[in-house]
């Protein structure tokens, strides 16, 4: 590998290079198989943290603290002598060349890995792009803390009622785990906090719809699970939609395709996630969510040395279909091809993906979550259970771990939720 054209710094190896794009948890659970292996592992990311984003919602939804769902890269990978982080975004890959392209400079690799995750589908609605907030990232979730917060603080002051039903209207678009939970939490907010912190508020005039085009919530769990979902959504107070598609959103007006127009000053979009990755792959995406196709060693097709793993890659199965764009499938990739790539070092055959569901879970709120493991349909605080600790397990850091259950804790106990600060001039979009 000729790195004399290198401008980004790197300490020298004589082992093989390995540039891995995004420390998710595709990328984080890739570089732990390779510690103090005989390769050099340069991290780029855009971030200096991992971001557990399954709990986004509950930093939205004043639950928890912003960082006690981050973890520095750094420090995560401190110990490993083999492991070199570079905060900086790709911008492209010259695959001729074999060499990315940073906005610090480039950078040579033997094998280069595309872990860049996912962004949130607007499915090129312009107009609700620019006035709706999505949950992808910690400066989009503590944007729509405060602008839920400053919303009540509005409503609590305005003497016109249009407007005061508007900032009590709450909208979040996409009937998936993230939707289902994101609605769950607002409404623990509307029965816990509500009644007490804002006492000018009447109650019932805050209003949380829930709008899903397809004709159940949790698509990609069980018909029981979804309906067990709807069942709990409705009973805390929850207006669902199904079968209704969001036309166009103002920043006050919802239309939807069936000639209904709703008032909302807040609007949540989860309905949808395209794959993202740097330039010089494009035309190697899959038409249908812009993944990454790859063969079943998670190779970029017409690529030797190149791999993309996580919610980036599209690998087609038998049924011609790619994996779901959950945390499981990043992870287990990221793990294989730790291995295969090992392998191909060594001469040996590689190992084909073969993803192996460990079940799907979502909470709906204190004591209320649908759990599948395997043939096994959970509902109720036994589901709940399992999701806190799956997911207390799942987030990175001792600290943060520490960090979250406390908060659980004090809120399972008081019914308080204590992180409510607005910050104030923030941008109201924040998509990265
Ligand atoms: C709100 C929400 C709730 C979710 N809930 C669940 C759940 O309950 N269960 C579940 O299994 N999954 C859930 N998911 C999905 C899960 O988070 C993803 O499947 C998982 O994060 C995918 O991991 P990844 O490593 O492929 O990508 P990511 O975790 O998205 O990581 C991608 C990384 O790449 C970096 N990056 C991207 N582009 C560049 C670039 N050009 N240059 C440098 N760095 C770059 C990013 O900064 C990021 O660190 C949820 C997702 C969201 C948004």
């Amino acid at each position: 590998m000729d790195s004399v054209n290198d401008d980004i710094i790197v300490p020298t190896s004589r082992y093989p290079r390995i540039v891995v794009i995004g420390g998710g948890f595709a990328g984080i659970s890739f570089i732990k198989k390779l510690r103090n292996k005989p390769v050099q592992v340069v991290l780029f990311d855009r971030n200096n943290y991992h971001l557990f984003q399954p709990l986004l919602y509950q930093v939205a939804s004043c639950a928890i603290e912003p960082d006690s769902i981050t973890f520095p890269l750094r420090k995560l990978f401190s110990r490993y002598s083999n492991f070199v982080f570079r905060m900086s975004e790709v911008l492209s890959v010259n695959p001729e060349q074999n060499r990315i392209i940073t906005e610090k400079g480039s950078l040579t690799y033997d094998f280069l890995v595309v872990a860049t995750g996912g962004k949130t589908n607007f499915f090129n609605l312009d107009q609700i792009k620019a006035s709706s907030l999505d949950l992808k990232s910690i400066q989009a979730s503590v944007i729509l803390r405060s602008r839920i917060l400053q919303s009540l603080e509005e409503a609590v002051t305005t003497t016109d009622p249009g407007k005061k039903d508007a900032l009590t209207n709450f909208v979040v678009v996409g009937g998936g785990s993230a939707g289902v939970e994101m609605a769950g939490a607002i409404a623990e907010f509307k029965h816990n906090i509500l009644p007490y912190d804002y006492p000018e508020i009447d109650p019932a005039i805050f209003h949380i719809y829930l709008i899903e085009a397809g004709t159940r919530l949790l698509g990609t769990m069980s018909e029981t699970s979804s309906g067990r979902a709807l069942t709990d959504l409705i009973k805390k107070g929850i207006i669902v939609l199904l079968e209704k598609t969001v036309l166009s959103y103002d920043g006050l007006h919802v239309s939807l395709n069936t000639n209904e127009t709703l008032r909302a000053g807040t609007m949540v979009w989860t309905a949808g996630v395209l794959g993202q990755y740097p330039s010089g792959l494009n035309h190697l995406s899959h038409k249908q969510n812009n993944r990454l196709r790859t063969d079943r060693f998670n190779r970029i097709e017409g690529y030797d040395n190149i791999f993309a793993i996580g919610d980036v890659a599209f690998m087609a199965d038998d049924r011609q279909q790619g994996h779901p764009m959950v945390a499981q499938v990043a992870i287990q990739q990221g793990r294989l091809l730790a291995r295969n790539i090992m392998n191909i070092i060594l001469h040996k055959p590689m190992l084909p993906f073969i993803y192996k569901d460990k079940g799907s879970l979502a909470t709906i709120g204190r004591n209320r979550a649908v759990a599948e493991i395997g043939k096994i349909k959970l509902k109720g605080y036994i589901a709940w259970l399992i999701w806190s600790v799956v997911h207390l397990i799942s987030i990175s850091g001792f600290r943060n771990k520490i960090l979250v259950a406390w908060d659980w804790f004090w809120n399972y106990l008081t019914f308080d939720m204590g992180n409510q600060m607005i910050q104030k001039d923030v941008p109201r979009i924040s998509r990265k």
